[in-house]
């Protein structure tokens, strides 16, 4: 593992340590992958290989604040593997990152983009930070800096970011613009997720939370449930949550009688209303304080008597301490890693059935790398033409991932990791790398 560290004396934040949760994401992938190793019977020098990121780049970022002080970010950006394709995955800006969830969330889209057979690897980037506290003219500075920082290790070739916590489009175009000065000529197509008018692409907006609903429409098929009415909670209220709101009402007729935010939950069981809430949202800042619900919190939306539960904000949120509470009879994870392994097992045997992040929320990716074919030939599609090609990769994926559970008896987690190390481990082993 290539480590280049760039460290500064003094800081506010041990970027070094774990998660708020003090579970360690990192080590929950490197026992997932451990899990389906072990039943592929993988080979021990490509296992190992795979446990740990290729390269990490460490930054230390000073940022000129409004004030006229300077402040000192750090920042990540690790590529876990790309053998199958050039790196690729989101940049975080949240004030609890670690080291360990960069590296977890880019092992996690190493499977993600094999699993969906999209010719790419995984990488993830991070910077420790508070945007809520900053102004646009700040987060665009420490945006700029990032870039400058990591910039060496991007491109279309080599790997391309994308938004994720608390990144927007916004903060995609500073980035591309960044890189654009740097190589001195147009690069839009180093990042994804930018505005449509930097040749950023039509549905990428909902695509996360649409790939989503296309898997959720897909398992609700294999176990016979009817989803139109069915009762769903949504954890989170950003990009994926909201978008969750309103496409399953609109695909697929679903009464969603609670969601939250970091502020905490909302509660209706006659409906939330997706317009509504949203507005409510836009002008508040949190979707606490609806009028017509009561509250709820964070747990307890998590443990309601559903058809479906989205979690669909931040890691860790199902464990060992909840899971025998959780009464959904479909999980679908929008969030990356909001299980651990000792939740799964228990979930598992309760017969939840769990549509696993590597796939349910890898309607992101997909579209992202539309959007990097569309950049290369600099010609667009329609919404529908993406829609279209969205809802056939989702499906044949969730098809490999159903069909690899029923030959190796195994939860859809583990046959969906099988289906993608083995992708892997073949572009490792044909290039020669073990
Ligand atoms: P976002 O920044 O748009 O929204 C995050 C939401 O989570 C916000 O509503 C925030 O208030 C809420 N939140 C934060 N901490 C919380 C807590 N402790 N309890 C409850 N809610 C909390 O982020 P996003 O892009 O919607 O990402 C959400 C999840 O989806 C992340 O795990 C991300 O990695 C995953 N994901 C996103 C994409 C994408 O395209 N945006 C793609 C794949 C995976």
């Amino acid at each position: 593992m290539t480590h280049i560290t760039a460290s500064a004396p003094c800081s506010m934040h041990d970027p070094f340590v774990k998660s708020p949760s003090q579970r360690d994401p990192f080590k929950t992938a490197q026992k997932q992958l451990d899990e389906a190793a072990a039943i592929m019977k993988l080979d021990p020098a490509a296992h190992e290989l795979l446990r740990w990121p290729l390269r990490e780049l460490h930054v230390t970022l000073p940022v000129r604040m409004d004030n006229g002080s300077t402040r000192i970010f750090h920042g990540f950006r690790v590529q876990h593997n790309d053998s199958r394709g050039p790196n690729k995955g989101g940049i975080r800006f949240h004030p609890d990152e670690t080291i360990d969830t960069v590296r977890a969330l880019a092992t996690w889209m190493t499977w993600k983009t094999a699993l969906l057979d999209i010719p790419l690897g995984g990488g993830k980037g991070g910077v420790i930070c508070d945007p809520k506290t900053m102004s646009d003219a700040e987060l665009e500075r420490l945006s700029r800096a990032y870039i400058r920082q990591v910039g060496r290790i991007l491109g279309p070739d080599k790997d391309i970011p994308a938004p994720d916590v608390y990144t927007t489009p916004r903060i995609m175009a500073w980035m591309a613009d960044e890189y654009s000065f740097m190589q001195g000529n147009n690069e839009f197509g180093v990042i994804t997720g930018k505005p449509l008018a930097l040749g950023g692409s039509a549905g990428r907006g909902d695509a996360t939370a649409r790939g989503g609903i296309y898997c959720v429409r897909e398992a609700a098929a294999e176990i016979g449930m009817n989803l139109a009415g069915a009762e769903t909670a949504i954890q989170g209220y950003g990009n994926a949550g909201s978008s969750a709101h309103k496409l399953a009402v609109e695909l697929l007729c679903m009464k969603v009688i609670a969601v939250s935010d970091s502020k905490g939950g909302i509660y209706n069981p006659d409906g939330l209303d997706y317009k509504a809430v949203h507005a409510h949202k836009q002008k508040t800042g949190s979707v606490t304080g609806f009028s017509e619900a009561t509250a709820i919190t964070n747990e307890g939306l998590l443990e309601l008597d559903v058809a479906v539960l989205f979690p669909a904000a931040l890691e860790s949120v199902i464990t060992e301490t909840n899971a025998a509470n959780i009464r959904a009879k479909i999980i679908a994870e929008l969030a990356n890693g909001p299980t651990t392994p000792e939740a799964d097992t228990i979930l598992y045997n309760k017969g939840t059935h769990i549509i696993p992040d590597l796939l349910c929320n890898a309607g992101g990716v997909t579209v992202s790398w539309f959007e990097m074919v569309q950049n290369a030939y600099g010609y667009y599609w329609e919404k529908e033409e993406v829609h279209a090609r969205l809802e056939k990769k989702m499906k044949t994926a969730f098809r490999s991932m159903y069909e690899t559970a029923g030959k190796y008896h195994v939860h859809n987690r583990l046959a969906a990791y099988i289906v993608a190390v083995s992708r892997v481990a073949e572009a490792m082993k044909l290039r020669g790398w073990f």
